[in-house]
């Protein structure tokens, strides 16, 4: 059986690959050795660049309607228990809130779509049911894959099957998405960099229907416990199941620890309990020849922050374009080389981010005092050094939007380096910019619409500010090779004033390739774009 690219594993990377590479015509089979979905917790928060991504894709409502309810606060609390006054309450604005904070602002700090708190087990079947929608899309649970072989012409991949018997699947490229202990990326040779099982916790899925509605002090999503053993609840997106963590030696324990954080006498059942460890591990490439790597399999960090599996969505929405442009004969070799160069720094930077939150997070651990929890003079001293170095250390979890927005892909054979460093990255704050590679910032057009929602697919010429510069040579550069290309007039004086140019250059991504005031040499902008 033949067909263009062969995706292993339909973890969210794998699934949004799929879809991706579906919706742009691109054949695809979807293995997963999985007989089905499970409902096993691991991540619960897209975050803001993903539920952006989600939208151009056209599922960010249906990612919403499935998660946790928008008008749902998303505060952090540090606790003693769920119901003596919290140490420190963080409060971060409901999806509702958030949405009315975009709407209200047009200076291209606010992303367009805020985050949206969505169990893994939630996200993935409802992202196999939309591949599974998609004609172009094979999706195929029950099948493990065994091998590969590839040569210059393509691969050839080896499948159990769920009878058992061993099928041969070829390919134009394979792609392997299958998590952090990645067969593919282990038959590659490509090693991981970096500390491995740095903690090992314990984390147990609970049901416990009323306990949401019955917090006394406050509705949020995280309630971290000021103890010696890292407990930490997660709220998950039913509000009716929860997740406990916490470095204790049985899941026995797990019960009692539920328990103790809780506080009250409630009605509920464990459904799932499992060990887990904290890696910061990058692999060395992303990739080998025509076969490509990408989410956990190349990186893996510490869910502090959330960055695991948005930065591996961020990987398969930049690797799906240079496949499908590749695929499609428009596309030259510099794109797939790309891949690497781009999205690597991407895994590394997000590793480094991951690294800071969880110092963070270690930091005011280390203030807990076994008199913590004493009437004592002593026992409030603790309390507050504790919540001192909490309210700057926790926020470095929770408040990582430069890491989220501003990443920006340099030194890529793709992209118009500028000259000088550009603006400082920094993972605690974003500073719109439109300096090559970077995300195109959001910004409300005059009628309301945002510009990513009139924006096409392929290249775009943006010209703003009523620009009149001649797109046809940059056109018919484009056109040569076969490379979708349009120009769209932004008349508004908005989006010029935040752009800072008169012409940008977008890419299918909507990752800025150029920009400036007057077009430069139209063959060699073009070929630079489409990687000839
Ligand atoms: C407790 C916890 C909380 C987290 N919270 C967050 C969060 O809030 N935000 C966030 O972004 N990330 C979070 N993460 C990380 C996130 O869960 C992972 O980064 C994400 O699952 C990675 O997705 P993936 O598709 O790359 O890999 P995986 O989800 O591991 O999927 C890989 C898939 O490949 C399949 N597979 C493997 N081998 C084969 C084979 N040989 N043949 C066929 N199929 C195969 C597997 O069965 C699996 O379905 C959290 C992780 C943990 C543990």
């Amino acid at each position: 059986m033949h067909t263009q690219v062969i995706i292993v594993g339909a973890g969210p990377v794998g699934l949004t690959l799929a879809i991706d590479l579906g919706r742009r015509g691109i054949r695809c089979i979807l293995l997963e050795q999985k007989e089905a979905p499970q409902f096993l917790p691991k991540m619960e928060r897209c975050n803001a660049r993903t539920m952006e991504i989600y939208r151009r894709i056209g599922i960010a409502q249906k990612i919403r309607d499935a998660g946790f309810p928008r008008d749902a606060p998303m505060d952090v609390f540090i606790i003693t228990s769920l119901i003596e006054p919290p140490l420190l309450r963080l409060p971060y604005p409901s999806v509702a809130e958030a949405q009315a904070d975009i709407a209200a602002h047009n200076d291209g700090t606010r992303p367009l779509e805020p985050y949206q708190l969505i169990s893994q087990y939630t996200l993935e079947p409802l992202l196999k049911s939309v591949a599974e929608s998609i004609p172009a899309i094979d999706v195929r649970y029950g099948h493990e894959f065994l091998s590969f072989d590839q040569d210059a012409g393509g691969v050839r991949a080896k499948v159990k099957k769920p009878d058992g018997s061993v099928a041969e699947f070829s390919a134009n490229y394979l792609v392997g998405c299958d998590g952090g202990t990645s067969n593919v990326r282990r038959q590659l040779g490509i090693k991981l960099q970096g500390e491995a099982n740095l903690l090992q916790l314990r984390q147990a899925l609970y049901r416990c229907d009323d306990l949401f509605e019955r917090i006394p002090i406050g509705k949020g999503r995280h309630y971290h416990v000021a103890d010696d053993k890292a407990t930490f609840l997660i709220v998950q997106d039913s509000t009716k199941h929860f997740t406990l963590h916490a470095v204790v030696d049985s899941d026995e324990e797990m019960k009692t620890q539920f328990e103790k954080t809780v506080a009250m006498p409630v009605k509920y059942e464990i459904l799932s309990c499992a060990p887990w460890r904290q890696n910061l591990l990058v692999a060395d490439n992303y990739g080998q020849g025509r076969v490509f790597l990408a989410g956990d399999a190349v990186h893996l960090v510490i869910p502090t922050g959330g960055l695991g599996m948005n930065s591996g969505v961020g990987d398969a929405i930049d690797l799906s374009w240079k496949l499908a442009a590749t695929l499609q004969g428009w596309g030259g070799p510099n794109l797939l080389t790309a891949y690497e160069i781009e999205r690597r720094q991407i895994g590394v930077r997000n590793v480094e981010a991951s690294r800071q939150a969880s110092r963070g997070r270690r930091a005011w651990r280390s203030m807990w005092r076994p008199e913590f929890c004493d009437k004592t003079r002593e026992g409030e001293a603790a309390r507050a050094a504790l919540v001192r170095v909490a309210d700057v250390e926790q926020r470095k979890s929770n408040e990582m939007i430069g890491a989220e927005l501003g990443y920006r892909y340099r030194g890529s054979p793709i992209l118009c380096e500028e000259p000088g460093d550009g603006p400082p990255d920094n993972f605690m704050a974003y500073e719109p910019t439109t300096w090559s590679g970077a995300r195109l910032p959001h910004v409300w057009l005059d009628n309301g619409t945002a510009i990513q929602d009139v924006i096409p697919d392929g290249y775009v010429l943006l010209r703003l500010g009523r620009s009149q510069a001649n797109a046809e040579p940059l056109k018919q550069a484009f056109v040569s090779y076969g490379a979708p290309f349009s120009t769209l007039d932004i008349a508004g004086e908005r989006p010029r004033e935040i752009y800072g140019y008169d012409l940008l250059l977008l890419r299918p991504d909507m990752h800025v390739v150029w920009r400036g005031n007057t077009l430069p040499n139209p063959a060699a902008l073009a070929r630079t774009a489409t990687g000839h």
